[in-house]
């Protein structure tokens, strides 16, 4: 069997954790109180969609950007449970989240890589650290782990290539220069941001840790990062004040692709991470948690941005 034909593993999740291709169609088409439109073609051939919410024209407009990562599937499923509340004022288990207000404006790609995505398990919910080893940076021909690198990886040469990388082996979150945009995703998710130019973009990410704010920071202005911090630790406040436990630290990284929504839109980047639900991990948490701290943060940001 190719790499290209195996299947991911499949895991029982509940209906609103929305992380493979048949959810995602189906979304997509009830998406009807959205404008849908196809933004990008992954390296792979698969399409990258958008949605985008007018609210009142004299509101911020908020990003949101899901699935920068394939082994990272809680942020695909947030950013469709804010579609869901879009529409419904509910999101996808049927809880409201009156701060994710309909007056601003939403532009939402809640599936940036959908390559990596493929390849990768729906869930790691319950699983152990054990068992995800392999799909981040992925499993080399020897059946190893394949040592963590900023590089981009030749899936000639992986038994699984890690959800890192689009099918090309391009590392997407890697792409620091805007001159030099390796990626076909890089480039969709960039023009859609120039386009549209949110005033502040949240970037979803999940890992084996506490929940963690991120502040992006290659190529961004002072006056911006300040912006970055504030906005940081408000949602570590209330955070702490609803008793949701966070990581104390907001750190910052040069590093990431992610800051680039600030070259190309004048936006103030944000990256959350959070938990996967990993059993030997400091949150140990269910889907619903994991959703809620996700619509935690874009409820943050959103009253934020509403004033
Ligand atoms: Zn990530």
């Amino acid at each position: 069997m190719t790499a290209q034909s195996r299947r991911p593993p499949r895991i029982d999740t509940p209906e609103f954790w929305p992380a493979t291709f048949d959810r995602f169609d189906e979304l997509l088409i009830g998406a009807y109180h959205c404008t849908v439109e196809h933004i990008g073609t992954s390296a792979g051939g698969r399409a990258i969609h958008s949605l985008t919410w007018r609210g009142r024209d004299d509101m911020p407009t908020l990003g949101l950007v899901g699935g920068m990562h394939g082994h990272e599937p809680p942020g695909v499923a947030a950013c469709f449970n804010v579609v869901s509340i879009l529409r419904s004022g509910r999101d996808l288990k049927g809880e409201s989240w009156p701060e994710i207000t309909p007056e601003l404006n939403y532009v939402i790609v809640p599936l940036l890589n959908p390559d990596a995505r493929a390849r990768m398990p729906n869930s790691f919910v319950g699983l152990a650290k054990q068992d995800i080893l392999h799909y981040d940076s992925g499993m080399t021909l020897e059946g190893e782990r394949r040592e963590w690198s900023d590089e981009d990886c030749d899936p000639s040469q992986m038994m699984i290539l890690g959800g890192l990388f689009n099918d090309a082996g391009n590392h997407v979150n890697r792409e620091t220069d805007p001159e030099n945009l390796r990626s076909p995703e890089i480039a969709a998710i960039m023009s859609f941001v120039a386009d549209h130019k949110p005033d502040v973009v949240l970037e979803f990410h999940a890992h084996a840790a506490l929940p963690m704010m991120i502040c992006p920071t290659n190529l961004v202005p002072e006056e911006v990062q300040t912006r970055q911090e504030q906005i940081c630790a408000g949602v570590l406040e209330r955070a702490q004040a609803e008793d949701i436990t966070f990581n104390e630290k907001v750190p910052k990284s040069e590093k990431l692709s992610t800051s680039l929504y600030y070259h190309f839109g004048g936006s103030v980047p944000i990256l959350y991470e959070s938990p996967q639900g990993v059993l030997d991990s400091p949150c140990p948490w269910t889907h619903e948690q994991i959703i809620d701290t996700c619509l935690f943060v874009v409820s943050c940001l959103a009253a934020e941005l509403s004033g």
